[in-house]
């Protein structure tokens, strides 16, 4: 793994503000099942230049979907991998914190190299700078992947409850825990309610 990026003392309640004001223009912000990572890559594609689209394509030429959306959920698709091992990278798609610690200290909440979504965003965005195309699809699929996951809240949350694992409700039908209800049933609600169901509506909306 690559070395860290970030210094110590990085606000996560500082970062909690920012997701929960930009929740607020959209009403709801997106989540991350294989729509909400699907979404997320479809909006980034749209800001790339023509140039960087091209080197996208060139990257994941060996892919079915060779874009950003394409290769979204990826990484949570390899978890069961029968072919490679990727349980090494089970750590790499959160971070947690002491509860309400309200910031990340690299020492405490990240000890080692590659144990959490930190180190993993600052690995994969150097590796996809190394001239070799397998090490470039790789990182670039990771790197899509882990930037989606931190923008769901309870990807940089608490190491008591295991980011909402461990709390566990209903709502609207569904029941489970909290992190599994920002996982996907927020944003189903949010398309068919106000988008007739239609997940290509919302993220024009977007
Ligand atoms: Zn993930």
């Amino acid at each position: 793994m690559g070395p860290r990026a970030l210094s110590s003392q990085r606000s996560v309640c500082g970062h909690m503000k920012w997701l929960v004001s930009f929740s607020a223009l959209i009403s709801v912000v997106m989540s991350w099942g294989p729509l909400g990572h699907s979404l997320i890559g479809s909006i980034a594609q749209t800001r790339l230049t023509p140039r960087a689209q091209h080197k996208v394509r060139q990257i994941l030429s060996e892919s079915r979907d060779p874009t950003l959306a394409g290769i979204a959920s990826w990484a949570d698709q390899i978890k069961g991998s029968r072919t490679v091992d990727y349980s090494w990278a089970a750590q790499l798609h959160f971070v947690n914190t002491k509860s309400w610690a309200c910031k990340f200290t690299p020492v405490v909440d990240c000890p080692k190299l590659g144990s959490c979504v930190v180190d993993a965003i600052a690995n994969y965005s150097q590796r996809l700078a190394i001239n070799d195309k397998q090490v470039q699809s790789e990182a670039l699929k990771f790197l899509v992947h882990f930037v989606g996951d931190v923008h769901q809240p309870l990807h940089v949350a608490f190491k008591d409850d295991r980011g909402g694992n461990n709390l566990r409700g209903n709502w609207a039908g569904f029941r489970g825990s909290l992190h599994a209800l920002w996982d996907a049933p927020l944003l189903r609600k949010r398309i068919d309610v106000d988008f007739q169901g239609r997940p290509v509506s919302y993220e024009k909306y977007l």
